[in-house]
């Protein structure tokens, strides 16, 4: 028998922490923080498996909802070992001093959180094992009763660089998370690989495009044609164009993207600005590109001709030199550069601001994606009201699989039963309807915070 605890996002985007119990193993699936909570809030339940034996912590990619909280479980529980792809390890380096930054700078002193430091966090990296694709590696806990082995695989999830879904063998069982997952291609990712994931037992699915009614959505090649009309015509207009952006993965996607058009004369060429983590990414995306599957593996991103965002003093220069701002963060917190650049795109009537991933709810991003030009907004619950004089356009560039291709994951995979992670509520009923009405054989659970599951 094996045991199932979520200690996090169960039934959100944030915080992802999933524990299993096989014979006496601990395994967590992920251990990431929650990105609008701050401080001990935003951090998975580790409470949850005080009194239960954690032996493995096992990271699908380097968002920081999968991986931010990694010191803080180090902290808690200093023996665990930490896997992911070799990919992901390389990520990790950038992306948890990040964590680093954000949190310390959100944490009040109740929360009574330790702090890392830089050196930290370096030897933490440095202790992750790094996991090719598709090798197959044994884990044995410390208190493991069970007479076999634990064998533990990572599968290329099509999400980001080092994205991976997780398969999980014990005696007759195998159980499939899927972490964050994409079935079609992008720019550079193209879709996940599940030609070795057949006869599961358990799927841990997310969800977070259940609730999208991807009919009103369109194609990633239809919305780069409408997104290089869009610029084009806001860049004929005199104005700069912002793009919000995760430095992780939309920024190399959407850099790809620009770059292409503009080679095939589609994109009136302009001055392309990035910076920060961002840029440190590309080029881990760079170095990895004949030995992960990708569009494009000639494509070198740190070619693409960039300007330096934090190069600009004065932000008059965006007036005078019109361009395209790809800064993070992609829903546009407070603190982030994309939130101060707001400030002044706001102000300007000329100027274009056009969403193009995934917006947690009443997120500055989300705010301002559901205004108009003329609306008065809030961009945060307690900021003031703040005319919106430039130009908002959504866009759909998902890197996450649509609910359709969800549903084709589940008929690919035939498991016996589907966990719904990693999802809103309302995303997860629509899943789970349609999976109880397609396939009679599949049991179906929604996954709860804290709520013990076995099979
Ligand atoms: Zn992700």
């Amino acid at each position: 028998m094996i045991q199932f605890i979520p200690l996090g996002g169960a039934y959100e985007i944030g915080a992802s922490c999933f524990y299993l119990n096989i014979a006496g193993t601990g395994i967590l699936f992920d251990c990431g923080i929650h990105p609008r909570k701050s401080g001990l809030e935003a951090l998975p339940n580790f409470d949850l498996i005080k009194e239960l034996p954690l032996d493995f912590a096992i990271i699908s990619h380097a968002h920081q909802d999968h991986i931010g909280a990694l010191p803080f479980l180090i902290q808690r529980f200093p023996h665990t070992i930490i896997y992911s792809t070799c990919q992901t390890k390389e990520i990790a380096d950038a992306t948890l001093h990040n964590a680093v930054n954000i949190l310390s700078q959100n944490s009040n002193s109740e929360d009574n959180l330790k702090i890392y430091t830089h050196d930290e966090i370096d030897l933490l990296v440095r202790s992750i094992h790094g996991i090719n694709y598709g090798n197959v590696i044994k884990l044995t806990g410390i208190r493991h009763s069970g007479s076999h082995e634990i064998k533990l695989s990572f599968h290329d999830a099509g999400h980001i660089l080092g994205a991976a879904g997780i398969l999980v063998e014990y005696a007759d069982k195998k159980i499939f998370y899927t972490g964050d997952i994409n079935l079609s291609d992008q720019s550079i990712m193209i879709g996940c690989d599940l030609s070795g994931i057949k006869n599961i037992d358990t799927l841990i699915l997310e969800t977070t495009y259940g609730s999208t009614d991807s009919g009103k959505l369109g194609t990633w090649n239809s919305e780069t044609e409408r997104l290089t009309k869009f610029i084009n015509k806001a860049l004929h207009n005199g104005g700069s164009i912002l793009i919000p952006v995760f430095a992780l993965g939309k920024t190399q996607e959407l850099l790809a993207l620009l770059f292409e058009q503009m080679r095939k004369g589609k994109l009136t060429e302009t001055n392309i600005y990035t910076g920060g983590v961002g840029r440190d990414i590309s080029h881990i995306y760079d170095r990895n590109r004949y030995i992960t599957r990708r569009g494009d593996s000639g494509l070198l991103l740190k070619e693409i001709p960039q300007q330096n965002i934090f190069d600009v003093e004065d932000l008059n220069h965006f007036k005078k030199n019109p361009g395209i701002v790809l800064a993070s963060s992609g829903m546009m917190l407070p603190g982030t550069t994309s939130f101060k650049l707001l400030g002044y795109w706001l102000q300007q009537k000329n100027f274009s601001v056009c969403g193009v991933g995934y917006m947690d709810n009443e997120t500055p991003g989300y705010r301002l994606m559901n205004s108009k030009t003329g609306d008065e907004i809030r961009l945060t619950e307690f900021s003031e009201l703040k005319k919106v004089n430039c130009k908002v356009e959504r866009f759909f560039f998902p890197s996450h699989s649509k609910r359709e291709d969800l549903l084709k994951i589940v008929a690919k995979v035939n498991p016996g039963r589907v966990v719904l992670i990693h999802g809103e509520e309302k995303s997860k009923n629509w899943i789970g309807e349609q999976i109880l009405s397609k396939f009679n054989h599949i049991k179906v659970n929604s996954a709860g915070n804290g709520i013990s599951i076995q099979f």
